[in-house]
């Protein structure tokens, strides 16, 4: 490691809190699926931000609609009504066919707002006794860090120590439509889940999974609602990964691409008579919606509304998955995933997914390993065929023996 690098990491693990494990790279510019770190090495981004960066780095459109709006107004508040407020919104609809949004910031915001609509809708249209309410999750669930969030998650890590849990969930395996069935009752308001788990590993439920989900949901009023954050916004190879199994959820969590990797944007999407239960004063953020925010954000879902991001995951997402599937028996033991969006399970007698992520940074590739042996690919949408194959390059030489 030189000495900028190594001051650098010094100086981050003496002044800040340790919660979390950083590859050692210290990274100072970055430009499509590049980055450079602060002693002039080049790096092929293939985590993207958690898919924060589908777009890649300062892509030349957002960076201009940022620019643009950073010389008009940044901030208002939700106290008045800005002129990109309506737009954002309205596009963002329109993307997800759904009749009305609500912007946050962070993806667990959007997830908790989610979580008090669908309870709300619960007391006030589907009629469940007072505090009684019910939301269905999934094991091995990732949807962020608040203290109601981690109280269902499933992961010791993400949950011990930060009790007293929010009551009012339920978890059951995740693809496992069975156990859906039987955890439903009448108190149920929501089944809230990932069309495929990022955090766990890139897990892609069995065939039909989410079928029989909305199924079940139609028949018991239960809403559907899809965490995307990460699933979505073109990283599947289409817009929503719930498309790939014919399914329509009942509300869309947003978040990570629609801030374009330059502002932290979520959101949610439903129809009015989902989202229309909030009332003034009931829900909000200070920053939620906010004009850089949303000028951002329109101009992410005028990409995604090309098509253009979604046809290059499903087509480059093809040849990363034949190149990885080449190397199951070669040093991989497994390979999930869809578009440009792999988990990849080294095989353990070779290294541990730590180990691996930090030869493929040698060899100038950034990766994150997640759970001991997987590790996660997610390349920018914007990424070329010649970076995908150097990429998989680079992975079968630490692979080999
Ligand atoms: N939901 C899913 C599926 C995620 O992958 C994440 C982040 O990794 C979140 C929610 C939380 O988003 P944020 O970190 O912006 O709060």
């Amino acid at each position: 490691v030189d000495m900028r690098t190594s001051g650098a990491l010094a100086d981050a693990e003496r002044w800040t809190a340790h919660n979390y494990h950083p590859l050692p790279v210290v990274i100072a510019e970055g430009e499509g699926s590049w980055v450079v770190d602060i002693d002039g090495r080049r790096y092929l981004d293939f985590l993207a931000g958690y898919s924060a960066l589908n777009f890649g780095h300062r892509h030349p459109g957002l960076i201009a609609a940022a620019h643009a709006q950073l010389d008009r107004v940044t901030l208002t508040s939700r106290a008045f009504v800005h002129d990109q407020f309506a737009t954002f919104c309205r596009e963002l609809a329109e993307l997800c066919g759904k009749d009305l949004v609500l912007p946050m910031n962070t993806g667990a915001e959007a997830v908790e707002t989610a979580i008090k609509v669908t309870r709300k809708w619960g007391y006030q249209v589907k009629g469940v006794e007072a505090e009684r309410a019910e939301i269905v999750v999934a094991a091995d669930n990732f949807h962020g860090r608040t203290t109601t969030i981690v109280s269902f998650s499933t992961d010791p890590d993400a949950r011990a120590d930060f009790g007293p849990y929010t009551p009012g969930f339920v978890v059951v395996p995740y693809g496992d439509l069975a156990a859906l069935a039987d955890a439903i009752t009448p108190n149920t308001v929501a089944v809230l889940m990932e069309p495929i788990q990022g955090e766990a590993g890139v897990l892609v439920p069995p065939e039909g999974y989410f079928a029989g989900v909305r199924a079940l949901c139609d028949d018991h009023n239960v809403l559907f609602v899809a965490d995307e954050i990460q699933s979505g916004l073109g990283r599947t190879g289409r817009t929503f990964a719930i498309e790939h199994e014919g399914v329509v959820p009942d509300m869309y969590v947003l978040g990570k691409a629609l801030g374009g990797g330059i502002v932290p944007v979520s959101a949610v999407a439903a129809d009015r008579a989902v989202l229309g239960v909030l009332r003034p004063g009931e829900h909000g953020s200070t920053f939620g919606g906010n004009p850089l925010a949303c000028a951002v954000g329109t101009e992410v879902v005028r990409l995604l509304a090309t098509g253009e991001y979604q046809r290059r995951s499903a087509r480059l997402g093809e040849r990363l998955h034949d190149g990885l599937t080449a190397l199951v028996g070669q040093g991989l033991v497994a390979v999930r995933g869809r578009g440009l969006w792999a988990g990849i399970d080294i095989d353990p007698a070779l290294m541990s997914g730590r180990e691996a992520c930090e030869r493929l940074a040698d060899r100038g590739v950034l990766a994150k390993d997640t759970h001991g042996s997987t590790i996660r690919l997610a390349p920018p949408l914007v990424v070329t065929a010649d970076e995908l194959d150097h990429a998989l390059i680079q992975l079968a030489a630490i692979l080999r023996p």
